[in-house]
């Protein structure tokens, strides 16, 4: 029995309608996320009548903008379950994990030490690494993944030395949906003394995270996956490891002391936000864990895990589908139609009002794990409906007539 979520909250979401005002059945918040009305209201304050730069004014506008801007840190922390100086605000998930290859990794990683990723990796978790072990002279691990497509943690114990000396994996796989134990991930990595990132982008929106129950060592995540805006993510680290990280761009605002005699830096998280930040996108993304926590990640969690289920049983149903994952995905379903390449699936399917997301998915070494240059990849949100499932049945039936 679904949850009454979607219709409960659909209404909160401009962006869900066609142009001409006809549902429009977004199956691609893997991708992104659509912005509830709240987001929205608080990005146009904060860029409106409320805009003014951070940490610098004098005047009483900047002072309250830079209140909300470090109330805005504050909040996303107590999201996960972290502490206000433990969190980094960047661009996004990519920026985060790139923040740590080049502080902590450059400081910690050294040649012939090793790093361990799994086969399911965004390339976002993967190439960053990769420029680090070049310049150092490490080398990267890759975890195998079970049968149904979850990375194999009895694979990881047995690849896993005392040269490791970081673990990076996903917390969902943004093409499997597979959810990981982070608690035995992290017990595992630790028990080498390597530290552990989780690259957090489809978990953080999908089920309830607690980094300090996790107890992994850095959370990377995007506020664009989690019903706020583009242009900003968090990095999570635990606050010894983030005081000891070198900095990471110079500029302003990361300064303890700046003369050409020498430099002397801010203590984190503001040693790694270097020039003036994205104050805006900060409210914004505050105000989407308001509205996600106001819903609860468990309500959230199980809608999903309901569409999952009904989709599944549809796709498992037509003998010219091959479904991939795991059957308890978190909200996410990718697959194949036999003799149709997911970008003809997903153009067909668009002419309904369906939007899918068909391609590599940024993982093209678990497409090749998968012997597949593609796939189809529907996804799901707090406001995704059992309709929209009904239009992408039909948009495949439709699609399956027009091949013949
Ligand atoms: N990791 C995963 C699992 C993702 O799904 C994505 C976004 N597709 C990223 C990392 C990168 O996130 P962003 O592009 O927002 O930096």
């Amino acid at each position: 029995m679904l949850t009454r979520l979607a219709t409960d909250h659909r209404a909160d979401f401009p962006g869900l309608v066609t142009p001409t005002g006809k549902p429009w059945h977004y199956l691609d918040t893997a991708a992104t996320a659509q912005k509830p009305q709240a987001v929205i209201d608080a990005v146009t304050a904060a860029l409106g009548k409320d805009y003014a730069t951070v940490h610098r004014g004098v005047y009483s506008r900047s002072a309250e903008m830079t209140l909300a801007y470090e109330a805005a840190r504050r909040r996303v922390a107590a999201f996960i379950g972290g502490a206000e100086d433990e969190v980094v605000f960047t661009r996004g998930a990519t920026e985060a994990i790139n923040l740590v290859a080049a502080t902590w990794g450059e400081a910690n990683v050294g040649a012939g030490d090793r790093i361990l990723l799994s086969q399911l990796e965004h390339h976002s978790n993967i190439v960053p690494w990769q420029m680090l072990a070049q310049r150092k002279g490490a080398h990267i691990d890759v975890c195998p993944l079970t049968d149904d497509g979850r990375i194999d943690l009895d694979a990881a114990a047995a690849l896993l030395t005392p040269a490791h000396k970081l673990v990076a994996l996903a917390h969902v796989s943004n093409v499997l949906g597979g959810v990981l134990d982070i608690a035995r991930a992290a017990e595992l990595a630790h028990g080498v003394g390597a530290k552990l990132l989780v690259d957090g982008c489809q978990a953080v929106a999908r089920i309830g995270v607690d980094v300090a129950a996790l107890d992994c060592d850095f959370y990377a995540f995007s506020a664009h996956k989690l019903y706020g805006p583009t242009g900003i993510g968090a990095l999570w680290a635990k606050a010894e490891i983030l005081a000891d990280m070198p900095p990471y761009q110079g500029g302003g605002a990361m300064i303890d002391k700046v003369s050409f005699a020498g430099t002397t830096y801010a203590p984190a998280p503001q040693r790694f936000e270097a020039g003036t930040p994205a104050i805006v996108e900060a409210v914004g993304f505050a105000a989407a864990c308001d509205y996600v926590d106001a819903i609860g990640l468990s309500a959230i969690h199980a809608h999903e895990s309901a569409l999952v289920a009904e989709l599944r049983d549809a796709l498992g149903a037509m003998n010219d589908v091959t479904l991939f994952g795991p059957a308890d995905s978190a909200g996410i379903v990718s697959f194949l139609l036999d003799r149709v390449h997911p970008h003809d699936l997903g153009t067909i399917l668009d002419e309904e009002d369906v939007a899918i997301r068909a391609g590599h998915h940024c993982a093209q070494p678990l497409m090749e794990h998968l012997g597949v240059p593609a796939t189809a990849r529907a996804s799901f949100g707090l406001y995704s409906s059992q309709e929209d499932i009904a239009a992408l049945v039909r948009g495949i039936e439709r699609t399956r007539r027009i091949f013949g």
